[in-house]
């Protein structure tokens, strides 16, 4: 038999979506995959309901259906302090894994460098892998998960020619101050180099916290590749709605990439996600304070187990020192995690350049409900992990 390709070597499938599996095998409350077990909002599911006898089974036009690009650049024309065109400036993908992917593919050579923080969301190293192209990583120190500007001048000194952006930070919480984006702009300037942007997380960011598009930054416009998706935001993981905004001349290359990768997203789902597009400010609102809760009422119960844990900035992940238990597999861990404690979690090292093996992440995307049930069991877990 021929062999396969070689590119797909060096990395393994997705942890994060293998410990979804895991969970699932032990029945174990699945706080590993980010993503909500609770309903999107009602209108948007009204409106599919509607669209499925409207005439939107076949093609939209593969950049993104024409009525989802005039919502999505009417709705970020106002967050991001620019008038968006939704016809030259907008590519609606298959998910924000799409948009990640096809920017990469956009913007690099088989052989260029690309900087990528640490920890990150574990899909850039395939994405770089994928693309060709090698990951330059600058370590995010815990416990406030802060750049070096040294270390991050040394890594653009390597000649990058992109730096992956993920603000609201998956896995570490970290929302980047106005400051730090200035630092890494002034870098982006000086050394030409493209700012790939995963703002996924955009609308879940905690007081006194605040999300700025890098984007919207003095010159960088010209520059930024922002990915983002409606994952998240409308609690609608499973319809793959992401998109890219860019200027022109990036788009225009950024459009055949995605032709060729998938033709479009669904038709019938951004027909019935402008319905979400076209929510008002109160909506955002509801949201940052429902996620709010979450975290309080997950960090309190974590506190009150006595495990030490990350205070997320944005997004909705926590990591979790589990040092005490003297595991050299955090991999391990997160198996015994879920077969004995009945919780599924995601292995640090995941999302770690560095050695890391005493941490794990938790998410708490799910109803209150499901959170205390995955508190409850968390309370046993001193006499289900015996210490090793
Ligand atoms: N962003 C989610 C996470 O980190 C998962 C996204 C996905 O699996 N596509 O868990």
């Amino acid at each position: 038999m021929p062999q396969l390709s070689k590119r797909t070597e060096t990395f393994t499938d997705s942890v994060i979506r293998r410990m979804t599996r895991v969970s699932n095998q032990y029945g174990a409350v699945n706080l590993s995959q980010g993503f909500p077990d609770f309903e999107p909002p009602k209108e948007i599911l009204n409106r599919l309901a509607e669209v499925t006898n409207e005439d939107f089974h076949q093609y939209s036009i593969t950049w993104g259906a024409q009525n989802f690009r005039e919502a999505l650049a009417e709705k970020q024309s106002k967050l991001m302090g620019r008038q968006i065109n939704p016809d030259e400036e907008i590519v609606v993908t298959c998910g924000s894994t799409e948009a990640m992917m096809a920017a990469m593919m956009t913007v690099t050579n088989p052989g260029d460098r690309v900087i990528v923080f640490s920890p990150f969301y574990e899909n850039y190293g395939a994405d770089a892998i994928l693309s060709g192209a090698e990951p330059i990583y600058v370590p995010l120190h815990p416990p406030e998960f802060n750049f070096d500007p040294d270390e991050l001048e040394n890594a653009f000194k390597q000649k990058p020619k992109a730096l992956i952006l993920c603000n609201p930070s998956n896995p570490c919480g970290k929302v980047f101050t106005y400051d730090e984006l200035k630092q890494i702009a002034y870098l982006a300037e000086k050394y030409d180099v493209f700012v790939i942007t995963d703002e996924v997380y955009e609308h879940i960011v905690y007081e006194p916290n605040k999300h700025i598009y890098f984007a919207s930054l003095p010159n960088m416009w010209e520059r930024t590749i922002s990915c983002s998706s409606l994952s998240k935001t409308y609690s609608i993981t499973g319809w793959r709605l992401g998109y890219i905004i860019a200027p022109p001349h990036i788009i225009d290359t950024a459009k055949k990439v995605h032709d060729f990768l998938t033709v479009g997203a669904a038709a019938p789902l951004q027909e019935a996600a402008v319905t979400g597009l076209r929510f008002g400010d109160d909506y955002y609102q509801w949201l940052r304070d429902k996620y709010t809760r979450k975290r309080n009422l997950f960090i309190k119960g974590l506190d009150d187990i006595g495990i030490s844990h990350t205070v997320p900035q944005g997004a909705y992940y926590v990591l979790l020192d589990i040092s005490e238990y003297g595991y050299s597999s955090d991999y391990e861990f997160c198996e015994d995690l879920a077969r004995e404690v009945g919780v599924g979690a995601v292995p640090g090292s995941s999302f770690f350049r560095e050695p890391v093996n005493n941490l794990i992440r938790l998410h708490f995307a799910k109803k209150d409900k499901t959170l205390i049930e995955a508190l409850n069991r968390l309370e046993n877990i001193r006499n289900k992990i015996p210490k090793r």
